[in-house]
């Protein structure tokens, strides 16, 4: 069973190479940002509470994300493998991971690490706003403290995953199938 966690800051590529990830390997694909969207659409209790960080482009708190994956694995026991897109974001919820697929018997293979300097990642986020819809991606103050937050607390996941010889650095710049092309050759030799 492969999973991966596809990793790297705010408009790294993480969504867009999780695509051509899906048609190569047939995984189930688990974006947490995409969940959290959706009850915030249904307006659910949970999507209420998390629409105050989001908004703000702070992280969602653990409890809420972790509780999320934990039903939606549960949803989707026949899965080949999956891909985990924005999941994990805290070492909490990487150690929270590390336990529900190591209970299956089905550990992470590999963390993909899309890697992107902040100036592209700025443009290219607010290029996204104008057609995503998404009100995170408008505002470059909201922008700034996504990658503000991705590096206090979620980078430090390279080094839980380093240590478990799991860590794998890609490039992120360049044409979208070129950067595919990087991805699944990292995969491949998994
Ligand atoms: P994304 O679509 O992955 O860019 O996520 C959009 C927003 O959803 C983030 O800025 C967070 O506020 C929230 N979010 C998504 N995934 C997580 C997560 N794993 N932990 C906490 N918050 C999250």
């Amino acid at each position: 069973m492969l999973n991966l966690v596809l990793f790297g800051p705010p408009g790294a590529g993480k969504g867009t190479q999780a695509d051509f990830l899906i048609e190569k390997f047939k995984l189930a694909h688990i974006s947490t940002g995409d969940l959290l969207r959706s009850q915030i659409a249904a307006k659910t209790e949970l999507g209420i509470e998390a629409k105050g960080y989001m908004d703000k482009g702070f992280l969602a708190p653990d409890s809420i994300v972790i509780g999320m994956i934990k039903s939606i694995l549960q949803e989707n026991k026949k899965a080949n493998g999956y891909i985990f897109d924005g999941f994990p974001r805290t070492v909490e919820q990487a150690r929270a991971l590390d336990v529900i697929l190591n209970e299956n018997g089905t550990p992470v293979s590999g963390m993909l690490c899309l890697c992107v300097e902040k100036e592209e990642l700025i443009n290219r986020l607010l290029h996204r706003g104008k057609t995503s819809g998404r009100s995170d991606d408008h505002d470059v103050s909201i922008i700034e403290n996504r990658i503000r937050i991705y590096n206090e607390k979620t980078k430090p996941l390279i080094e839980f995953y380093a240590a478990q010889n799991k860590f794998f650095k890609i490039d992120g710049v360049g044409s979208v199938k070129d950067i595919a092309h990087r991805v699944i050759e990292t995969v491949g030799s998994l």
